[in-house]
């Protein structure tokens, strides 16, 4: 791919790129809507994900080209968002904006090429891993220099004030920090990074739905707005609590009157993914797939039944995958609302079974459901 972005470069622009690098998407492993309510979260960088290339130019100008999304133009002087078809654009130009307000010294503009081998939209974001190979090369450009850690936290910004997108720290910070053959653990609350070796012949297959709300976006911004609400409420009985993550199960049931059902569940979901991420995390040092498994089917019928972040297509994908001997466990990974089902399986698990599960969900849905069997993979990098 490092020569397919480079070429790309070079057949847009007509000069050689710069600078090049490769950020990963990554899977949610455990850990559902818990980054932005301070809470713990497990991921794995995959091993796909977005190339880009950049060069600087003589002007004022912004050149950015897609592969598969075409060419869009604008200036370092109009930095705003743009809407419609030039929307993709605001990933790489709130990453610009972002790093020029904390000292990103940049007086031409530059023209860019972004590749990618990741599923777009399909929750394995490849937002994130757009903004952070878009942070990294324009960095080397200008002799910017940050930790892994600051990059993600300028392009979780770019993400929430220049897109409008109000993600918490799960999809930059695993693009940034993750590690082959490992987990990537985040406690959001202070945000820490860690990493946990994955358990030998253990597996992550992707089950695409290919299917998504029409207003993902909005539906996202919900949730945020409901985790916020019901915090408000909580904190009138436990004013100590800062975040969803930091109250008990029972000090929840103790407030339940006071929620309604809606933001009871909301809530519940917070709270339990985060016992789960705990679960996961001693049960994967005493090397119990199955515990890990059940936790990981448990926190898709809470997401399924609590927080209402699934959809009928993501159901039926995680049921057929969890009745399999050699699926630990299946969820949806991500945001929800579509994308896709990440299966946790053992080596037995193999493309016939994927084929099955597949084929069975074209049946259902008259959709076809695309199979990634992947891994997990290094963070990214200048190329
Ligand atoms: P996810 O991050 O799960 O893939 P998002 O909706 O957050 O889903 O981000 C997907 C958006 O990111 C796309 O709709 C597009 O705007 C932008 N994007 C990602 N990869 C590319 C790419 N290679 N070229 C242009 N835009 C891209
Ligand atoms: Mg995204």
């Amino acid at each position: 791919m490092k020569q397919e972005v480079s070429h790309l470069f070079f057949d847009s622009f007509g000069v050689p790129a710069k600078s090049m690098a490769f950020a990963p998407g990554r899977i949610e492993f455990i850990g559902n809507h818990t980054d932005y309510n301070g809470g713990l979260v497990m991921g794995a960088a995959v091993t796909e994900g977005v190339f880009v290339a950049v060069a600087p130019r003589a002007d004022r100008k912004i050149s950015l080209f897609s592969r598969s999304a075409g060419l869009v133009e604008t200036s370092l002087d109009s930095l705003e968002p743009l809407e419609g078809e030039a929307f993709w654009a605001n990933y790489p130009l709130g990453v610009t904006k972002v790093l020029l307000e904390n000292g990103l010294s940049l007086s031409h503009g530059f023209n860019l090429a972004v590749d990618s081998n990741l599923p777009i939209g399909a929750g394995l974001s490849s937002s994130a891993a757009f903004e952070l190979s878009t942070a990294y090369v324009l960095a080397e450009l200008c002799g910017f220099e940050a930790d892994k850690k600051t990059f993600a936290q300028f392009c979780r910004r770019a993400e929430n004030e220049f897109v409008g997108m109000p993600c918490g720290i799960l999809d930059q910070g695993v693009s940034a920090f993750g590690q082959a053959d490992s987990l990537v653990c985040i406690d959001c609350a202070d945000e820490l990074f860690g990493t946990k070796a994955m358990p030998t012949g253990t597996h992550f297959w992707i089950f695409n739905s290919n299917k998504k709300h029409a207003l993902v976006e909005s539906a996202y911004s919900d949730r945020h707005k409901e985790c916020h609400d019901a915090l408000a409420i909580l904190q009138k009985g436990y004013p100590e609590a800062e975040t969803l993550s930091q109250i008990s199960q029972s000090q929840l049931d103790a407030t339940a009157d006071e929620l309604g059902d809606l933001l009871y569940r909301r809530a519940c979901h917070i709270v339990g993914e985060n016992d789960r991420v705990r679960l996961v995390e001693a049960a994967l040092d005493e090397g119990d797939l199955a515990a890990v498994g059940a936790a990981l089917s448990v926190s898709h019928m809470s997401s399924r039944d609590n927080f209402a972040n699934s959809t009928p297509e993501l159901d039926f994908l995680a049921e057929a995958l969890n009745e399999l001997d050699s699926v630990y466990g299946a969820r949806l990974t991500g945001g929800g609302f579509g994308g896709a089902v990440m299966a946790f399986t053992s080596d037995a698990f193999a493309s016939a079974d994927a084929d099955l599960v597949a084929k069975a969900y074209q049946k259902e849905f008259g959709l076809e459901a695309t199979v990634l069997h992947t891994r997990a993979g290094n963070g990214g990098c200048l190329l």
